[in-house]
């Protein structure tokens, strides 16, 4: 019977393992089906987790991950290399089923993470990281008193073009048709935004550049072809949640979600089900940053350390 699961391995899912093994938890198991380090270690480029930082050349995600696994585990942690299929309650007694074991847990922390869509166009992977982003708080810097695109017309579309307007020189707003999914203010906002130019009733045709990156968008505008030479272009067109681990065998699931699929938590990244606890970027109002993330997983450590500590002692 472990004391506590961690299902993911990223920055949420490791601190989480090392403030529970270092608070006393026994037997903590986190399974991370790649190398533990999380979507991070793809990034090239990272400057905004504080403590790290170095000038040219950047440090890379890989490198800024490279001593968390350590340190992390230096206090008992375990991690075991499984695919988690499911995880389940009984009683007060989780059950994690992977794809090779099943095990049993007093409590449990789930920070699979989730993963910004891909709009499809010519050029977007080739270009992703060298060019083409999901993140402008981490890439907006960047492209300083530069010209950038957004691709989307949803919340997170306007509120990040908002946010890269304050630091480029100016944004077009590129979207495929003529109304926004984002709330009507937002929508007023970016259009009182005098950097922020509108390209509507509009698809991207293809990204193009050179190794040393990307150099424009061709985007197809109701059969009339724009080129825009922008060295960025940050894609807004959804996320797609890890949630499968809470889906039950009937189709219900594990806690509640809000209607995105994100883990609905409270401050103390506490779930509706006792003993389960959501940490990093999979949880609601995640601010979807390595710095988030690992004082989730702290507080849902803690938090954990409570639970069993008040649950299971004699
Ligand atoms: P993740 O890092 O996504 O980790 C989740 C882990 O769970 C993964 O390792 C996955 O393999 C594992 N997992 C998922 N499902 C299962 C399962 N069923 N069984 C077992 N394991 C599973 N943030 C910044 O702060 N600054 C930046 O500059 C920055 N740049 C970024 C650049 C890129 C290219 C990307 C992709 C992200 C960037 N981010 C940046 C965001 C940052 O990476 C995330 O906010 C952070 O990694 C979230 O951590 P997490 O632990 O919640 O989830
Ligand atoms: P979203 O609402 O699903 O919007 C995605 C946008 O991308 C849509 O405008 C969609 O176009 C477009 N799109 C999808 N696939 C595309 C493709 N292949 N090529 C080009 N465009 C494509 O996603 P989101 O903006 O990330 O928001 C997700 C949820 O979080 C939303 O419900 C949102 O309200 C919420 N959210 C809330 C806030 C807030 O309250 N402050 C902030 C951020 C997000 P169509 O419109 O044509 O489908």
């Amino acid at each position: 019977m472990l004391d506590l699961a961690i299902i993911g391995g990223g920055p949420a899912g490791l601190t989480a393992g090392l403030y529970a093994t270092r608070g006393g938890l026994k037997d903590v198991i986190m399974f991370e089906m790649g190398m533990p380090g999380g979507q991070i270690t793809q990034s090239s480029e990272i400057e905004n987790y504080p403590g790290i930082f170095r000038e040219e050349p950047h440090i890379t995600g890989m490198e800024l991950m490279e001593s968390w696994p350590k340190q992390c585990m230096h206090f008992g942690l375990q991690h075991k290399m499984n695919e988690v299929l499911q995880v389940s309650k009984k009683g007060d007694i989780f059950t994690i089923k992977t794809d090779s074991e099943t095990y049993e847990a007093k409590s449990v922390i789930v920070c699979t993470g989730s993963t910004p869509k891909r709009a499809g166009f010519k050029g977007e992977e080739e270009f992703f990281g060298k060019g083409v982003s999901t993140c402008a708080t981490c890439d907006g810097f960047f492209y300083r008193d530069k010209e950038v695109a957004v691709l989307g017309g949803g919340d997170t579309a306007l509120e990040e073009a908002l946010y890269l307007a304050n630091i480029c020189s100016k944004v077009y707003l590129i979207h495929r048709r003529e109304t926004f999914r984002a709330a009507p203010p937002t929508i007023k906002r970016a259009k009182a935004n005098d950097k922020i130019e509108f390209v509507l009733n509009a698809t991207i045709e293809e990204a193009y550049g050179s190794v040393m990156g990307l150099e424009g968008v061709k985007v197809d505008k109701e059969g009339e072809i724009i080129d825009l030479k922008v060295p960025g272009i940050f894609v807004f067109v959804g996320n797609n949640v890890n949630n499968k681990v809470l889906k039950q065998d009937d189709g219900s699931w594990l806690c509640n979600l809000n209607d995105y699929g994100e883990v609905v938590v409270d401050l103390k990244m506490r779930t509706s089900t006792k003993g389960l606890f959501a940490a990093g970027d999979m949880r609601i109002d995640a601010a979807k940053q390595v710095v988030c993330a690992a004082g989730d997983g702290a507080v849902a450590a803690m938090e954990a350390l409570n639970y069993v500590q008040e649950h299971f002692n004699d």
